[in-house]
């Protein structure tokens, strides 16, 4: 999985504890890189616990975990979905729809 923010990969094989950060942003489970983590509030672009505030989420089978205070609650699948743009013309409808970024 790429770092959310600048699309960077993991090169090294993680050993021992990575300096990559994960984290949960509109109900999906993101990484950020350790180059984004010095360079921007990382922690301002990501989900929240609702009892706690923490960051430190995962979000696995359908609902986000707090790893600071163990609160869970469901994804919403809703927000995990990312709306396509609507097609400015009719004519790019076709080509919209080939062109739609593949879900990682
Ligand atoms: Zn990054
Ligand atoms: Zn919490």
């Amino acid at each position: 999985m790429p770092c959310f923010q600048c699309g960077a990969r993991q090169s090294d094989p993680a050993r021992g504890a990575s300096p990559w950060r994960r984290g949960v942003r509109a109900d999906r489970q993101v990484l950020i890189c350790p180059d984004c983590q010095t360079a921007l509030d990382w922690r301002a672009a990501l989900d929240r616990c609702v009892s706690c505030s923490s960051v430190e989420l995962i979000c696995r089978l359908g609902e986000v975990e707090c790893r600071t205070c163990g609160h869970t609650r469901p994804a919403d699948p809703g927000q995990a979905v990312e709306q396509p743009e609507p097609a400015a013309a009719s004519g790019l409808a076709e080509e919209v729809r080939v062109l739609q970024p593949r879900r990682l």
